[in-house]
């Protein structure tokens, strides 16, 4: 053990962990879901020692387990319980290679936190557009590993569509520079696609090259209430016919999520006199002055009363006010979690669509599962909800959590019924990986199957996950 450590710490420059206090933190996901053990945790400092790191592990026949911000709710980058594997944070490579306004890229390592990445493209005057909750935490290498979705996909779509090259170190441990600051290149097999969302099944992302958007004047967000999911989506199509690219956040919030968020955030108000049953918060930005995107947005409401889709709307006057409306939605999870046991599912079905999902899954929960309250909110304009459970006010949710599969299953059941996918954010991980084997056709994984086994034959590569 002592001999293959000092193997090891000679292999890469960088910092190697094995104390049990000092690897903890890296052996369980933040929420402390997931548990494991690894022979050690290493933190290099450089591309190159990423791939001396691997090469190590491939000549050893040593799992590698890659590891950003750890945020990821799938069990992607938590290492089994067998303690074989060394776990790969890339949390040192955190530079900012370069950033080029005319070109509108940036190239920026994989272990730069997500914010820090929206701040550099900020500081050359441009606007990188990948928001979620963790961004003060998560990884532009993990952010791209699970293809991160937030809140802006809507309009400047999820990590994949935002991401021009890579560099990869291979299973092998061999360094593939494929940082390409190009719109087009057509010459041959997309490996960089192959990458994106594979959960670091593949190999292991060192930089990306981000595609960087001219900075918005002004960003204006309402909250308006709806009568049902199906009047959402009317609406949806009316705010896409009218604002174009202008619509950036399309967000739909039940008003069981919104009282969550009231109880436990106290320095919130009710953005409206009365409560509704549905709420969309609806954001459209401005590249030339706030006054105009005020305009557009009212216009939209306005419209909105006249279809009868909206019954009242707040807009709002300040960037403060913006901020409020927004905190409404981005609180709901961490509101949720208050409250006790959560069972999750992030899903997605096609847009046109949803209205009948939430009616149909809604109505089968409450006849099987009656007592759980249902947390229903998400990127309507993405097709992709978190359709979550509560157990009763009260109750200790001990009893909803036995009944966690057949939740689960009766959920998907109705999610592959109406074509849509059982994980559209959060990635496969080992949350989902059975559940995907099950929906997925024999042809499909067999395919994803085929994909691994040429890249990695070894089966060295994050292994257990996205495919058992
Ligand atoms: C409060 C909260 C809100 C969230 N909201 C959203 C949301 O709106 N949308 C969304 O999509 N997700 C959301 N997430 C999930 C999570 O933040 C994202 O999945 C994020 O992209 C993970 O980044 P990370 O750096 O933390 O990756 P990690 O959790 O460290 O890893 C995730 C996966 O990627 C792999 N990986 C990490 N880095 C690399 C690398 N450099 N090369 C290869 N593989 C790698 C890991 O092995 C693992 O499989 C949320 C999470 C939290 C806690």
């Amino acid at each position: 053990m002592e001999a293959r450590l000092d193997d090891l710490r000679a292999a890469f420059s960088g910092r190697l962990l094995t104390g049990p206090d000092e690897t903890a933190p890296f052996l369980t996901d933040w929420r402390g879901v997931w548990r494991g053990e690894a022979f050690a945790v290493v933190q290099p400092d450089t591309a190159q020692d990423v791939a001396a790191v691997v090469a190590w592990c491939a000549r050893t026949g040593t799992p590698v387990v890659p590891q950003g911000g750890n945020t990821g709710l799938s069990g992607g980058a938590t290492p089994d319980a067998t303690g074989r594997a060394v776990v790969l944070s890339l949390t040192r490579l955190d530079r900012v290679r370069s950033v080029d306004p005319l070109n509108n890229t940036m190239t920026v390592e994989a272990g730069c936190i997500l914010q820090r990445v929206q701040e550099a493209a900020a500081e050359a005057g441009r606007f990188f557009p990948l928001s979620l909750a963790a961004e003060g935490s998560c990884t532009i290498g993990g952010n791209l590993a699970t293809n991160a979705g937030g809140t802006a996909v809507l309009r400047y779509g999820n990590a994949r569509e935002l991401c021009l090259g890579l560099e990869v170190v291979t299973p092998q441990g061999e360094l593939w520079d494929g940082l390409r600051g190009l719109r087009k290149d057509n010459t041959g097999y997309d490996l960089r696609d192959l990458f994106i969302g594979a959960e670091g099944t593949l190999g292991v992302i060192t930089a990306a090259v981000m595609k960087l958007h001219p900075a918005p004047a002004a960003r204006v967000a309402a909250f308006a209430a709806v009568a049902t999911p199906a009047d959402a989506l009317k609406l949806l199509a009316l705010a896409q016919a009218r604002l174009g690219a202008a619509l950036t956040a399309f967000e739909l919030v039940s008003d069981t999520c919104l009282g969550l968020v009231l109880k436990h955030f106290p320095g919130l108000r009710p953005p409206l006199e009365a409560p509704s049953p549905w709420y969309v918060l609806v954001e459209v930005t401005d590249l030339i002055e706030e006054a105009r995107g005020a305009a557009a947005l009212e216009g939209l409401l306005e419209a909105g009363f006249e279809a009868e889709l909206v019954s009242d709307a707040a807009v709002a006057s300040s960037i403060a006010q913006s901020q409020a409306l927004w905190a409404l939605r981005e609180n709901i999870s961490e509101a949720q979690g208050h409250e006790g046991k959560t069972v999750k599912h992030d899903i997605s079905v096609p847009i046109p669509r949803i209205g009948g999902f939430i009616a149909e899954a809604e109505a089968a929960l409450a006849a099987q599962f009656p007592d759980n309250r249902r947390v229903v909110f998400g990127h309507l304009g993405d097709g992709n909800l978190h359709f979550n459970l509560s157990p009763p006010e009260g109750d200790d949710g001990q009893r909803m959590v036995g009944q966690q599969e057949a939740i689960n299953r009766l959920v998907h059941d109705i999610v592959d019924r109406y074509d849509g996918s059982i994980s559209a954010e959060h990635g496969l991980g080992v949350l989902r990986r059975e559940e995907a084997a099950r929906y997925k056709s024999p042809v499909e994984i067999g395919l994803m199957r085929a994909v691994k086994q040429a890249l990695d034959p070894q089966g060295l590569m994050n292994p257990g996950k996205v495919l058992s």
